[in-house]
């Protein structure tokens, strides 16, 4: 359909029917400043140093002026979200200005942050500086630990203040404004196909099939029923490796719902994530999900399949029939058990199959947690316990202990036979210690975005020092490398950020 001439018509908010998206126009700011721009995404969508420096780059990169030829638009998608089908929701803050091909490789380009579109229901469509700058650093941080993800291009101030119901002393709380460059293959949710469904509207399901197929999964030939039982045993594959990743470097997304899994298997969408500190299955960050606790860390993998229920259901017209599509679903249980046990060997650089490993790993979990142990640290330390000598264990990785004073009596009992269980199945393996602990640093990170660190960004940033987004930016460039100079970034969470950090919109 043409185009609405007026934008305040055109990003109005409605139900939008028998639509994929809608054109919208990106809201023009007061004083727009770039903040920070990701070198390695500069790079990989082949913008020159030259015009990064541009007028035009800040510019385009804040909504401020729309290129040539590009119609910037917002997806219609819906979800279930926590648990219940939430109908309509939709970009309510995102805004795509277009695709670029560079290298043979595409990539959707879109502002978080920009203002208003038909999907914004009763929000603002604006992002605020401390969710913008999480999101910035983690995403990149999660590129670089080898997760896969959206990713960011830049970070820009907008120039106004946008009011968050934070309360301070009773009044209205303005924060300063920011948009994100988010850039991706695609931004395609489980979502888009939801809502499609949802409607009854089969044709435009099978369109957006065809087209995502076509684009993303162009190995799979012709549409078919049969291709998109094959698309949907990838979309689980992809799934399940994501979470495998999250599990392997302690990453909690906090808000699982089936409108923030990318049918690329990316992590999406970065909200009250959070980064485990204490090894806890349990935890959460999103304090809006603390009595079910619906998206703590150990449940992570079982939502991932919950999702992936929702999106066989959404599909199942264009297959009619349940088989193929159970038949994943059910192998998604099996496949999850085998390559969990893979990664957690990998982690502490198993590279033979034994019987007892599934027992090893079990007894290990439940000592990181009775007693909080940072997990980072944990594993980081561990690739220096040797199977040769007799050092103890529990003093190689003792930095890991929030409280030390309590690895004594039973707890340190425990500890002590799980380091001889370790040691007796090290000696089962061909390789020395010195190239496992090579192994086990390439799968265990050293620098992580842990909570208060963006915390420490964002307090720094309100007050008008942005030099901490850099510095961390730098860091996490290199998450498995020694940076004999960053060794302040190798501690545990200090006492004051306990329990306080984390945050969402
Ligand atoms: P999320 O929980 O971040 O996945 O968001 C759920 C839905 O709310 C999505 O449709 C978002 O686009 C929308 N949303 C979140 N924050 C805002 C906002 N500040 N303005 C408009 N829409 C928003
Ligand atoms: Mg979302
Ligand atoms: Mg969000």
């Amino acid at each position: 359909k043409e185009l609405p001439a007026d934008p305040i018509l055109e990003n109005s908010r409605r139900q939008v029917k028998e639509a994929f998206f809608s054109y919208v126009t990106p809201k023009k700011t007061t004083a727009p400043a770039l903040l920070h721009v990701s070198d390695a995404m500069l790079q990989a969508l082949g913008i020159s140093e030259e015009e990064k420096k541009s007028d035009a780059f800040l510019k385009i990169f804040t909504g401020n002026e729309v290129l040539d030829n590009t119609k910037p638009y917002a997806m219609c998608y819906g979800g279930h979200q926590f648990g219940n089908w939430a109908g309509q929701l939709g970009d309510g803050r995102a805004i795509n200005l277009g695709e670029v091909v560079h290298n043979n490789k595409r990539w959707a380009i879109q502002l978080k942050g920009a203002g208003e579109t038909p999907y914004s229901r009763s929000a603002d469509g604006l992002a605020v500086l401390r969710s913008s700058i999480r999101e910035y650093l983690c995403s990149e941080a999660m590129f670089h630990l080898g997760v896969p993800t959206t990713r960011a291009l830049s970070l820009a101030l907008t120039g106004d203040e946008v009011l968050r119901d934070v309360l301070y002393n009773g009044n209205p709380a303005y924060e300063k404004g920011a948009v994100v460059c988010r850039v991706a293959p695609s931004f395609i949710r489980f979502g888009n196909f939801e809502i499609f469904a949802a409607r009854g509207d089969h044709e435009s399901l099978k369109k957006l099939a065809d087209y995502t197929i076509k684009h993303f999964y162009p190995y799979l030939v012709t549409p078919s029923k049969e291709v998109y039982i094959q698309f949907f045993k990838e979309v689980a594959t992809r799934t399940l490796e994501t979470v495998l990743h999250w599990q392997r470097v302690g990453f909690v997304h906090g808000v699982l719902n089936t409108d923030n899994m990318s049918i690329l298997g990316l992590t999406i969408d970065y909200g009250p994530y959070g980064w485990l500190e204490g090894f806890d299955f349990g935890w959460t960050p999103n304090t809006t999900d603390a009595t079910n606790k619906r998206y703590r860390f150990g449940n992570q993998p079982n939502i991932g399949l919950w999702n992936l229920y929702q999106l066989a259901n959404a599909i199942y017209p264009l297959i009619d029939e349940v088989e193929g599509l159970e038949k994943i679903l059910n192998d998604y249980k099996v496949d999850f058990e085998e390559k969990s046990l893979e990664m957690m060997r990998s982690k502490l650089g198993l590279e033979q199959k034994e019987e007892e490993d599934s027992r090893l790993i079990l007894q290990l979990e439940e000592n990181l947690e009775l007693s909080e142990t940072d997990m980072t640290i944990f594993f980081r330390n561990l690739s220096k316990f040797t199977k040769e000598k007799n050092g103890s264990g529990v003093d190689i990785v003792k930095e890991a202990f929030y409280s030390s004073e309590e690895i004594q009596g039973e707890i340190l009992e425990k500890w002590n036979t799980w380091f001889t269980f370790y040691r007796n199945r090290l000696k089962k393996e061909r390789l020395s210690d010195e190239a496992r602990k090579e192994k086990m640093n390439n799968v265990n990170p050293k620098y992580v975005l842990r909570n208060y660190m963006a915390q420490l960004a964002i307090e720094s940033a309100d007050k008008g020092n942005y030099s901490l987004i850099e510095e961390l930016y730098q860091l996490l460039k290199k998450p498995y490398d020694e940076q004999p100079d960053n060794e302040k970034w190798f501690v545990k969470r200090p006492e004051w950020a306990r329990h306080k950090v984390g945050c969402s919109m």
